[in-house]
């Protein structure tokens, strides 16, 4: 998360103290929704920020005292599924789950820390919906924590409330797990099939290239997941029109940690075949240098489309999300060389919308021309579209597998 949007958030979560009172009250009988979940801080505190579309009741039923395990329950809030994140200054890792009907929230500590402060924040200064706030503090190593074997003895003890807004901490120790393992951290892919529904996208001799999307991103789920080193999140698993924005929001809500988008190419000629890899970027001319000569390599989002979504895309894209695009896509492009041809041309006018949300370093793949008769007969063959797949699933291997070296900014 960039230095400015945690600050824009602190100065937010500040305007919108003297509200808290008010919305606390407000509390609505019917579902939310778990929206989102951000950390923020550094070092010794760390920000919690639960985005909800509606006012909820957040019960915090271990404060990390005891077991340097933070869990949050939230009676009547929906959650997507396999919600979960790498952590930051004093959580290590958090998830979400669903525990009887309830939205949990549990953070392993990579420190002594405990719950400092929790508030809710109204809608206020451009956010449309509620936030609830916990701030977790690291303790000094002589705070008691250590060797506390009684998870549920020290619960909320030491809570603090700001503004008397938070809902009455409650020990409810039937939701603590059992055994004390580290969260299941998993990288987080979400594999975008481009188009679908009545968006057919590119037509071939043979069908639609919503169908080749779909094919390529149900075989790259298959092959994710059964190495057990990923969650996988689609944005459609059938014939589905799915906006653009719900995909952008997908990722978004999912906190993936790379966001793939399979397509297949249409082009002005029968001749043109190959893939190609998109990113956005700074510059149209940053470029892999090692597969693909200086105009293959295109990295542009298209100005002409939707408004939101260019957007969302230039106002949230940042830098070192960029720099992680690009090296994965040249990761990509290596891995792809073996099993299919790569696309050599100028880049041309037809637009490509890449879909980006904030922090999630993202490409479009174009498979193929689907107007190629090569092309289409090699994306339309299941086996020939499994090794394409499993050469995407080895590039992504590589990518987090291998240190991952990240351009700094
Ligand atoms: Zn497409």
């Amino acid at each position: 998360m960039a230095v400015n949007r945690g600050r824009a958030l602190l100065a937010a979560v500040v305007a919108g103290l003297g509200l808290v009172a008010v919305a606390a009250s407000h509390a609505a009988p019917d579902t939310v929704s778990l929206l989102k979940v951000r950390l923020g801080g550094e070092g010794t505190e760390t920000r919690v920020v639960i985005d909800l579309d509606k006012s909820a009741s957040v019960k915090v039923v271990s404060d990390g005292e005891a077991d340097r395990r933070v869990v949050v329950m939230m009676p009547g809030v929906d959650a997507p599924d396999g919600l979960q994140g790498a952590g930051r200054g004093v959580v290590k890792a958090w998830m979400v789950d669903e525990v009887q009907g309830q939205a949990r929230l549990q953070m392993d500590l990579a420190a002594d820390a405990k719950v400092k402060r929790r508030f809710l924040l109204p809608p206020a200064d451009g956010i449309a919906h509620y936030r609830y706030v916990i701030d977790l503090a690291a303790v000094g190593a002589s705070g008691g924590s250590v060797g506390a074997p009684a998870p549920a003895a020290t619960q909320s003890a030491s809570l603090t409330k700001a503004s008397g807004a938070g809902p009455t901490p409650a020990v409810r120790t039937q939701f603590l797990p059992a055994k004390k393992q580290p969260l299941p951290l998993k990288k987080v892919i979400v594999i975008d099939a481009g188009h679908g529904g009545k968006d057919v996208g590119a037509s071939g001799a043979q069908g639609f290239e919503k169908e080749i999307n779909l094919a390529a991103a149900l075989a790259l789920k298959a092959r994710l997941e059964k190495s057990g080193r990923y969650q996988v999140v689609m944005t459609r698993n059938s014939d589905i029109y799915v906006p653009l924005e719900t995909r952008v929001r997908i990722a978004q809500r999912a906190n993936a940690d790379l966001f793939i988008s399979l397509h297949s190419d249409s082009g002005p000629t029968a001749s043109l075949k190959g893939a190609s890899v998109y990113t956005l970027s700074d510059k149209a001319s940053r470029r892999s240098t090692q597969f693909v000569s200086k105009d293959d390599w295109f990295m542009k989002a298209n100005l002409s489309g939707d408004q939101g979504v260019r957007d969302i895309l230039f106002d949230l894209t940042q830098r070192a999300t960029r720099n992680r695009s690009a090296v994965f896509a040249q990761t990509l492009l290596s891995n792809i060389e073996g099993e299919a041809p790569l696309l050599r041309r100028s880049h041309r006018d037809a637009g490509l919308v890449v879909l980006l949300a904030p922090d999630v370093p993202a490409v479009l793949l174009e498979m193929g021309f689907v107007n190629n008769p090569e092309d289409e007969a090699r994306l339309r063959d299941p086996a020939a579209r499994a090794r394409l797949m499993n050469a995407v699933a080895d590039a992504i291997d590589d990518h987090f597998g291998a240190g991952l070296k990240v351009a700094t900014r």
